[in-house]
């Protein structure tokens, strides 16, 4: 059988810093796991403008399509600012996911206890958190018909958004959300305005469906969005996977995402309708941006991209153990006292390089 293949998007900034500690460890699954991986390289936002113009190629987005995962780095920088809007960084970034039809995006909250203290929130709050939020991506406000502004008979003007959900768009990102559950604790909690909007009624209504008829087995609940955020913060811990709307989820995933500590610690997945072989179309990337203020000084943190190869190994790989092992020795690293800048406290300390941080997790 041929080897799964992974296509890097290394891209701006930070991107290939933090992508030069997932190769090694890549090579380090072929050399001592035999798990070896067709990895083929390219271009994302402005490294690929600076090349071709554009920020994603058309070859580049055909060979996204055929591969069983795309990692990607992070686009954008102060030189592309000055840039059309039409070939800006962010939109290599936009038409991968649109052409892909990436409409799951999978944003975990998981609180490293050595980093517990790292949170806003009190640390009993936040030990041992993991929940994961999942935001339809590819729909809802955000691409909505009708939008825009207008002015008015009287001068005035008017900005108009259309939140916009069928039935099938509600479906499809409920599967995803009920298979991650099964995997994990066996719980969804669905979250949307069913008090106020008609396309919150129509997203309880779906997710009850698809619940009853294809995942009776999995806990399902309801709550209201702004409820939702409340006890988001008041207590995570009683969540497992959350499912919401483009626009909430946005907002709830950031929310989640300082219930952690650090920007450089957060990892995504963004997938899509399942592939011949099952899984589902797939790209992985930390949360974070290009961090142009410390690129190319060896200061960033590799794990957000790192846990996004580990859950690039669960999703799309069947390697659910080697992903909990990747873990694993990210914590022991951590509780170590292994840290680099980002992750340094009031109390100081010498930070490790992003490769010296790669290694001493390869090492664990
Ligand atoms: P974007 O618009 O691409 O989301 P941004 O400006 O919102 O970018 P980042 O580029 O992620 O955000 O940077 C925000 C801050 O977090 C910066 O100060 C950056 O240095 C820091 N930061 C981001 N990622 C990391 C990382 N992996 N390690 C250390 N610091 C990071
Ligand atoms: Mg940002």
């Amino acid at each position: 059988m041929a080897n799964p293949s992974i296509l890097i998007l290394a891209g701006d900034g930070i991107g290939p810093e933090v992508m030069a500690e997932v190769k090694k460890i890549i090579t380090w699954y072929g050399d001592k796991r035999d798990l070896a991986f067709d990895v083929s390289e390219d271009l994302v936002g402005g490294a690929a403008y600076d090349v071709h113009g554009v920020p994603l190629a058309d070859e580049t987005m055909a060979k996204a399509q055929e591969v069983d995962a795309v990692l990607l780095g992070a686009v954008g920088g102060p030189k592309y600012d000055v840039l059309d809007f039409s070939v800006k960084p962010e939109r290599g970034l936009l038409r991968l996911r649109k052409e892909m039809d990436l409409f799951a995006n999978l944003r975990p909250a998981q609180c490293f206890d050595a980093l517990a203290d790292f949170s806003s929130l009190k640390k009993d709050v936040v030990a041992g958190l993991d929940i994961m939020i999942v935001r339809e991506l590819t729909s809802g406000v955000y691409f909505g018909q009708p939008r825009g502004i207008t002015t008015l008979e009287d001068g005035s003007r008017v900005g108009i958004n259309t939140q916009h959900y069928t039935t099938e768009e509600i479906r499809r990102v409920a599967r995803s959300a009920f298979e991650l559950a099964k995997r994990r604790g066996n719980k969804v909690c669905s979250m949307e305005k069913a008090n106020v909007m008609e396309s919150g009624i129509l997203w309880r209504e779906e997710v009850q469906w698809v619940h009853d008829n294809e995942y009776p087995e999995v806990e399902l609940s309801h709550m209201f969005a702004d409820n939702g955020a409340m006890q988001l913060v008041r207590w995570p811990k009683q969540f497992d996977v959350i499912l919401t709307d483009n626009l909430f989820g946005d907002i709830l995933s950031d929310c989640a995402a300082m219930l952690t500590g650090s920007l450089g610690m957060l990892p995504s997945a963004s997938l899509g309708a399942p592939m011949e072989n099952g899984r589902p179309k797939a790209m992985y990337e930390p949360v974070h941006g290009s961090a142009p203020d410390i690129a190319g000084q060896g200061k960033a943190n590799p794990i957000a991209c790192i846990l996004s190869f580990a859950m690039a190994l669960r999703f799309s790989f069947d390697q659910g153990e080697e992903a909990t092992r990747l873990e694993k020795a990210i914590e022991k690293v951590l509780a170590d006292g292994v840290r680099t800048a980002d992750l340094m406290g009031p109390e100081g300390g010498t930070p490790v390089s992003t490769a010296q941080m790669g290694d001493k997790i390869i090492e664990a």
